[in-house]
């Protein structure tokens, strides 16, 4: 695997592990898995650093873990922005952004429906859903 942003990322970030995996995915506390090839691949790669640097772990509810995406990204674009004032240009994908927000957004809103009902339920800190309507 040749890909110049991977080797940047590997010799700035020493302490975090970079490996060749199935998905792109942030393993806590300092994995970042990448798979090779793969259309966006710089974009997707900055955008899990962003987890590993904002120290995402776990989280409670499924809102947060949208605020954590939305997050990874933010800080994704910041990456690219320094990096691209040290060496060659690296750009995030807007449209990528878009695109995967917009599928947790879907996911986030499937699984907030009632089922009984099709009211929007409500999630607790500890993660259940409760429906306004049902549940009273
Ligand atoms: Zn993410
Ligand atoms: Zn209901």
């Amino acid at each position: 695997m040749s890909n110049s942003l991977l080797k940047t990322l590997e010799n700035a970030y020493p302490d975090l592990h970079f490996k060749s995996g199935k998905k792109f995915s942030f393993r806590a506390p300092r994995t970042i898995c990448y798979v090779e090839n793969t259309p966006n691949f710089d974009s997707l790669l900055l955008h899990e650093l962003g987890h590993a640097l904002l120290h995402h772990t776990d989280f409670a509810t499924d809102i947060e873990r949208l605020k954590m995406e939305r997050a990874a990204w933010e800080k994704a674009k910041e990456v690219a922005a320094e990096l691209t004032t040290k060496g060659p240009a690296v750009t995030i994908d807007e449209e990528l952004v878009e695109t995967e927000l917009d599928t947790y957004r879907d996911w986030l809103h499937q699984k907030s429906r009632c089922k009984k009902c099709g009211l929007t339920r409500y999630q607790t800190p500890d993660g259940a859903y409760h429906c306004p309507h049902c549940e009273r």
